[in-house]
């Protein structure tokens, strides 16, 4: 689950993290608000969208020749026509894809002075195990480029889960941003609190672009904030942690994963014209190769769990359908808690209630399977059975070819 930028912010700020202050708004006068509630005289309005690239991102509305989604405002004036110019509209970066995404929330922000922009991020690496900590010194830019061509300027430092967060990584950390004195021990300092952040609240990602060193102020004192952020949790770990799981916002999300995540079903769009429905993770995925394998695309990922009752099976169908670009559907089961009669009594009256228009396969395997295809075959409808999993893809993707 990812969580907008102002939203992460507030959180790591309650692990001591610096972040400059900032207040997010929903309207205009909201926006204007935010700023008053700031120090000047240099404000920074963000559109707060579940994507990256903002500052270059283009908005559809406005033209080529307008400022992208994150805007420095010199004037109260400025926040107001920049808000006005933001809420509402679309707003393309490269992460959003064509569509682009509606900018339905500002972030208001005081503006800083920024003497160095580095890049610091963590996640969870599978190939080791461990929260991989990755920083470097080219930060604000894209940090995908950076590892392209230069690499040598990343540093990547892992930490054993057992050991945990010790000193030395913090010096790794400070040493790797070519930092000295006060600078060096807030790396350290830093660096530690992102990482108590991220296995308190269960992250998956917790991406810092940019980290910022201010410049000194009067007193010759500089320091380092957090500029902009994103965060992403692990959905397992959600339960645990109820007030993250209430920042989720689902404007920002594929409708169809929403109201697939509603019954418990695990939904994923592709971009394939055969639609899936499979029960258990494995078997979907071996699923969609053996779709491939046949010289076709899945549509989806879609595992409807263990206990697939007939609500279940009724709203997978509808999600499916609900893609235009589904030419078939491919159901394969394995009735082992749930039997096959079951399930096939949910897919003849799902198929009933949706008034399936594409061509259906059937492959049910497990307990009382003769049962189900007996259910199947008598149903009045014309579901094509299957008998194993070779057959069942050939059968769809030859449905499909025919139907086109
Ligand atoms: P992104 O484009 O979605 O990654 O949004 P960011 O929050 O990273 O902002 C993009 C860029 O805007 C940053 O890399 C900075 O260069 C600039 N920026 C953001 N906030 C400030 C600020 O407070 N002061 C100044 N001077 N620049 C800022
Ligand atoms: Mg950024």
């Amino acid at each position: 689950m990812n969580i907008h930028e102002y939203q992460a912010k507030e959180l790591l700020a309650k692990f001591g993290v610096g972040i400059p202050a900032g207040h997010a708004a929903l309207t205009v006068e909201e926006a204007v608000e935010a700023a008053k509630k700031l120090p000047g005289p240099l404000y920074v309005v963000k559109a707060q969208i579940h994507a990256g690239g903002r500052g270059k991102g283009k908005f559809k509305e406005l033209g080529p020749d307008a400022k992208g989604g994150v805007r420095l405002a010199k004037t109260l004036d400025d926040v107001k026509k920049d808000a006005e110019e933001m809420l509402g509209n679309t707003l393309v970066t490269v992460q959003t894809g064509d569509a682009g995404k509606q900018v339905n929330r500002l972030y208001v922000t005081d503006g800083v002075d920024i003497a160095e922009e580095y890049y610091l991020s963590m996640l969870v690496d599978r190939a080791t195990g461990r929260v991989a900590l990755i920083v470097s010194t080219e930060g604000g830019m894209d940090i995908e480029e950076v590892a392209h061509s230069t690499p040598e300027k990343i540093t990547t430092i892992t930490i054993d889960p057992a050991e945990g967060f010790m000193p030395h990584h913090g010096r790794a950390v400070a040493f790797a941003l070519k930092l000295d004195g006060d600078l060096n021990k807030q790396a350290q300092k830093l660096s530690k609190q992102l990482y108590e952040a991220f296995m308190a609240l269960d992250c998956e990602m917790l991406e810092i672009n940019p980290l910022v060193e201010t410049k000194p102020d009067s007193s010759g004192a500089a320091n380092l904030l957090v500029l902009d952020t994103k965060m992403s949790f692990d959905g397992n770990a959600l339960f645990r942690h109820k007030d993250v799981a209430a920042l989720r916002d689902e404007t920002e999300e594929d409708p169809a994963e929403v109201e697939a995540s509603e019954y418990d079903l695990a939904y994923i769009k592709l971009d394939g014209n055969i639609g899936c429905m499979v029960n258990g993770a494995g078997l979907a995925m071996a699923t969609m190769d053996i779709i491939k394998l046949n010289g076709a695309f899945p549509a989806n990922f879609l595992d409807v769990g263990g206990g697939a009752t007939t609500e279940k099976v009724t709203a997978a169908f509808k999600i499916i359908l609900s893609d235009p670009a589904v030419e078939g559907i491919l159901v394969n089961i394995f009735g082992g808690i749930m039997k096959c009669d079951i399930i096939a009594d949910g897919i003849v009256a799902a198929a009933k209630e949706v008034n399936l228009s594409v061509p259906l396969v059937v492959r049910l395997e497990g307990t009382n399977v003769e049962k189900g295809k007996e259910i199947l075959a008598n149903s009045g409808l014309p579901i094509v059975p299957a008998d194993d999993l070779g057959d069942a893809a050939k059968k769809i993707v030859a449905q499909v070819k025919e139907a086109a």
